[in-house]
């Protein structure tokens, strides 16, 4: 059965792009080659501080890319050192979120904790982890040694300043700061204050532990940065067992020394941090090679918000329906949306890694969205906006068979039979009393052909008191089926249609782009303004029966309407489809 040309992969997918090519792949490469490490190790730290969004997909795509890419591993590691913050829904989403993303691509370079699950929520965990990530809070009690030995070698001291004093003797960029008063404290009173601090004799605030560092330093991170503060908060998975917290910045280059990475990668914004990660690893007795952080842009998006902060607020103003509404740009939301794995990492895995912000079109990753869907969309046909044509040489017993195409990107998938019947279901739209030039739909007088079924003729219309067109009676050209003699009849116009007598009635989810602007976070713009009034519309539509039984992960082409997928909410009897894009770019459109 094996074939030995055919490398031991556990990918089930295969149309991943070529390897991209950035400055941080070079320095891996660089790397290796010197000896500076044999393996190459990268870590995902997402803080369990709200659901992953696409952001976190180009991060995602990087590490575990990066990995792969060199046989290495990467580890996903809950950065948990602010527990005011976190939740373990965060954690638990996050899970499944990455799960998800890497799922059939670099499965095989995840890695986790070797500590086994305490909690057993998180053991019985839907997306099957036997075995939890890496935790920042793991490393509590080695983090406090560290601190102890940087106070014992002269480089930390406990503070009393309050956070607005800290802050005020900090200085600024072009103003030098000022010593704290406490920063001459002997090494012995640091250590007994400290080990207070940790057995909870202080309030929150009173004091803190501060590297002892340079207060004129150029670079504002490096004047006496907190390492620790006193918080009495308990912790998702420490509990009540700590009541001082590490910071971001000491937690951080310490948990990546303890579990050996070599590649810690970043966002642009922990540039400045980067003198001060590499000082508090220096100072200490380390293993080498010791981690080293490379900095690149995050991905922003047109029409997107990004930041966690502000994602929360849409969640929390409910001007979303919760973090996996399929207007969200979380990984949860599009998902629910219905968009791939694979679209996702087609997007965000050979997307530019660089050293400059940029704003990305969102129409990359629309097209992405749908090259992915084009391939795999079985297709269907719906009527969201039904109008009835009585096809009046037809009685109601009469029934005739046509074969609907499933797939024209993939053969394999065959066809279907549909049934044309005396009373159809087609699109408003497509029916114009008085037309504008060049409609070529249906019109009183005129002919369209119906897809896959027949050309008909439009005779009569029947208005109601307002004088709405509200039924359309049509004749039909059965000869003109495929196979019959007048099949070779030339129509400008096709139009889609259901038989309304099998026809299943469904809610359909039309969903927009959530903001109106591209940079909805830009500077001073309140987040309401920008909202797009039209981001959701729910129609009740007719879909033709082989949509009774979709699939709960199955993507279709509704034809000429977009691509949808079931949405969890749906019921036996009342199915609800999202539609995740439509089949072309409409703003391109509405801009010209
Ligand atoms: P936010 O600013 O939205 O709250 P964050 O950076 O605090 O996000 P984390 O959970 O700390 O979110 O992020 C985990 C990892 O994902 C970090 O390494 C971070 O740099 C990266 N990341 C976050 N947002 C983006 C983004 N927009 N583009 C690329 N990487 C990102
Ligand atoms: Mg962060």
């Amino acid at each position: 059965m094996s074939n030995s040309s055919v490398p031991e992969s556990s990918d089930t997918e295969s149309a991943v792009p070529d390897v991209p090519r950035d400055f941080i792949r070079d320095i891996v490469r660089d790397d290796l080659a010197s000896g500076r490490c044999q393996t190459v190790v990268t870590r995902f730290p997402p803080e369990p501080n709200g659901y992953l969004h696409i952001g976190h997909a180009k991060s995602i795509c990087l590490n575990f890319g990066i990995a792969k890419e060199n046989q290495g591993r990467c580890n996903l590691r809950m950065d948990d050192t602010n527990p005011t913050k976190e939740e373990v829904e965060y954690i638990h989403a996050i899970l499944k979120d990455v799960r998800w993303l890497i799922s059939g691509w670099a499965d095989s370079v995840l890695t986790l904790s070797p500590t086994p699950h305490s909690d057993p929520t998180l053991r019985e965990d839907t997306t099957n982890l036997s075995r939890r990530p890496f935790y920042a809070s793991d490393y509590f009690p080695q983090l406090y040694d560290y601190a102890v030995e940087l106070i014992q070698k002269g480089h930390a001291y406990v503070c009393d300043l309050s956070a607005a004093d800290t802050e005020r003797f900090r200085g600024s960029t072009d103003r030098p700061g000022e010593d704290s008063p406490f920063r001459s404290r002997s090494v012995d009173e640091n250590l007994e204050l400290f080990a207070r601090m940790k057995a909870g004799n202080f309030p929150d605030g009173a004091r803190t532990l501060r590297a002892r560092i340079d207060m004129a330093s150029p670079n504002i991170w490096m004047r006496d940065p907190v390492l620790y503060r006193i918080r009495h908060t308990e912790h998702h998975q420490t509990g009540e067992q700590w009541c001082i917290y590490p910071m971001y910045d000491f937690a951080h280059c310490l948990s990546d020394a303890i579990e050996g990475i070599t590649h810690s990668i970043c966002t642009l914004e922990f540039e400045v941090h980067r003198p001060l990660y590499d000082w508090i690893l220096n100072q200490l007795d380390l293993s080498r090679p010791l981690p080293k952080q490379y900095e690149f842009a995050r991905l922003n998006l047109g029409y997107t918000v990004m930041s966690k902060r502000k994602l929360l607020q849409l969640v929390n103003e409910r001007i979303v329906s919760g973090w996996d509404d399929p207007r969200m740009p979380t990984l949860a939301g599009l998902r629910r949306r219905g968009v791939t794995a694979k679209a996702l990492r087609d997007f965000a895995y050979p997307i530019g890694v660089t050293k400059y912000n940029a704003l990305t079109d969102v129409a990359v990753l629309e097209k992405a969205i749908r090259d992915d869907l084009n391939q795999h969309s079985l297709r269907r046909l719906a009527v969201v906006n039904p109008i009835k044509l009585i096809l009046t040489n037809l009685t109601s017993e009469d029934r005739y068979e046509c074969q609907a195409t499933n797939n024209p990107e993939d053969p394999a998938s065959g066809t279907r039979s549909i049934y044309l019947t005396r009373e159809l279901w087609i699109e408003q739209e497509d029916f114009q009393e008085v037309p504008p030039p060049k409609f070529f739909r249906l019109r009183p007088g005129g002919e369209v052909r119906l897809k896959y079924g027949c050309i008909i003729r439009c005779d009569s219309v029947v208005k109601d008191d307002q004088g709405n067109v509200i039924e359309i009676h049509a004749t039909a050209d059965l000869d003109s089926r495929s196979g019959g003699p007048n099949s070779g009849r030339k129509m400008k116009g096709t139009i889609h249609w259901v038989s309304a007598q099998d026809a299943v009635q469904v809610e359909v989810r039309l969903y927009d782009r959530l903001f109106t602007e591209e940079e909805p976070e830009a500077e001073g713009r309140d987040l309401k303004t920008a909202l797009n009034p039209h981001s959701l519309i729910t129609r009740t539509a007719w879909v033709e029966p082989a949509l009774a039984s979709a699939a709960p992960d199955g993507r279709y082409q509704f034809e000429r309407l977009g691509y949808f997928t079931l949405d969890p909410d749906s019921l036996p009897d009342r199915l609800i489809f999202n539609r995740t894009i439509t089949l072309r770019d409409n703003w391109a459109k509405k801009q010209t």
